[in-house]
């Protein structure tokens, strides 16, 4: 596209912004689509340094968008990585509970599982657990068969290459830096261009609210920066795990608790912690952004979260900084990993959008507003749910903008 003029224009080349330009040229070939992303590439944040697997569902409360997007969403995801050749597997999990306390959650997981229509989920006693994971150590656990790996760099890059096929336009190395709500047009700056849409659609990710106070308005949320770290498995202890294997998680916060991913490429990860960042794109613990804190620290939500959450979040510190800590909390999984097994794999930031109220928002969201839609709220499982979230959010900018 070589005019700066656009139907739709959208802001972020995350997964979920590409995942809603590949449906608009689907749909609506004849609209002239830009995506502007600010990297040189697309996928180089949250989309590109996250687990990599494909959920199945069994986390999300009834009737929430997460639980109705994400099992349709991995079914999609599958198809998707068999129809372009994308590496992927459906390898299953265990989600296994080392302690008598966890039972009634595990069981609640179960519940919801079922809730959300996922087939195959069932308890099994510490002896099955070990046929599935011989190195795995439990008192119970929630067989999950239709978990899946795959690469989501790769899922972006293919996205990309479609919506260039169907005839978008994706400008890297582009951020947008400011946002006008003329009559009929929306007037989006970058550094060295300006563009008019008729539409804008933010999937800025750890940038979506700022993006969103740029049109003037003022969201109800702000983005936390959450740090995810991870350590690989050295090759030679890579053994000790086949799948997926994977603690009750605490349902007070967003988070599954430290777990084992053997990736597509066959390496297994251990992690991601959930550390509080100093920076909204800091993948080292020394990252600091006085804008990011300071804007975190103003906003009343914080310290309320603050106050509710400081026990867990000083607990993820500890994990963050004592590698003894973070294999502690790995061993109640799998008791004959070592500290030496382990050495540092990389790390990933969640978005995750804080209420003014200090609660985290745990649905997808998105905020429609005049000519604009806010994609406010897109945590894990959007990564596996993509393609049906671009296609509720092409839908939701259907209703409220009317292309
Ligand atoms: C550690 C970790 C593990 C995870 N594991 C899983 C998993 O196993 N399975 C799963 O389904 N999900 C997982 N997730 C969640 C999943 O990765 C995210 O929900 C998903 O990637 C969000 O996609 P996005 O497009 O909203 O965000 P992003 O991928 O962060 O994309 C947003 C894009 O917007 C761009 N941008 C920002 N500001 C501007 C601007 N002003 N102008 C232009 N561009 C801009 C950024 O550069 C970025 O490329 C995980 C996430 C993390 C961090």
């Amino acid at each position: 596209m070589t005019d700066s003029r656009c139907d739709v224009l959208i802001a972020g080349g995350g997964i979920v912004g590409l995942a809603v330009a590949l449906e608009i040229t689907r749909r609506f070939p004849r609209l002239r689509l830009l995506l502007l992303e600010k990297e040189d590439r697309v996928g180089r944040h949250q989309s590109g340094h996250n687990s990599g697997v494909i959920h199945s569902g069994v986390y999300y409360k009834p009737g929430s968008l997460k639980a109705a997007l994400c099992l349709e969403g991995a079914r999609a995801m599958i198809d998707f990585c068999r129809a372009h050749g994308l590496p992927h597997e459906v390898c299953g999990k265990v989600i296994v509970a080392t302690r008598k306390e966890e039972f009634p959650r595990l069981e609640e997981l179960r519940r919801r599982g079922e809730a959300n229509g996922l087939s195959g989920i069932r308890l099994i006693d510490a002896g099955e657990l070990r046929e599935i994971e011989p190195h795995a150590s439990g008192l119970r656990a929630l067989a999950v068969p239709s978990t899946g790996v795959t690469d989501y760099a790769a899922v972006c890059e293919k996205y990309a290459e479609l919506i260039r096929k169907q005839g978008g336009a994706i400008l890297t190395s582009t951020a947008v830096t400011g946002l006008r709500e003329l009559t009929g047009e929306v007037i989006v700056e970058t550094g060295s261009a300006e563009f008019s849409a008729t539409y804008l659609i933010n999937c800025a990710g750890l940038f979506s609210d700022r993006v969103a106070r740029m049109a003037g308005g003022e969201p109800d949320v702000m983005i936390v920066p959450f740090r995810g770290e991870y350590y690989h498995l050295i090759p030679q202890r890579s053994s000790l795990v086949k799948a997926l294997i994977y603690p009750v998680p605490d349902p007070q916060f967003p988070f599954l608790g430290v777990h084992f991913t053997r990736r597509i490429s066959g390496t297994v990860d251990a992690g991601p912690n959930a550390v509080l960042a100093f920076r909204r794109e800091g993948y080292r613990r020394t990252d600091f952004s006085l804008r990011d804190t300071a804007s975190s620290l103003v906003f009343p939500g914080f310290w309320r979260m603050a106050s509710k959450h400081w026990r867990s979040g000083l607990h993820e510190f500890h994990h963050s900084f004592s590698k003894g800590a973070f294999v502690r909390a790995l061993q109640r999984l799998l008791p004959e990993v070592r500290e030496e097994d382990l050495v540092p794999g990389g790390s990933g930031v969640r978005a995750q959008a804080l209420r003014r109220d200090g609660s985290l928002v745990d649905d997808f969201q998105f905020v429609p507003n005049g000519r604009m839609l806010h994609v406010l709220n897109v945590p894990s499982p959007a990564a596996t749910a993509s393609l049906v979230i671009g296609r509720e959010i092409v839908m939701t900018a259907e209703k409220s903008c009317g292309f």
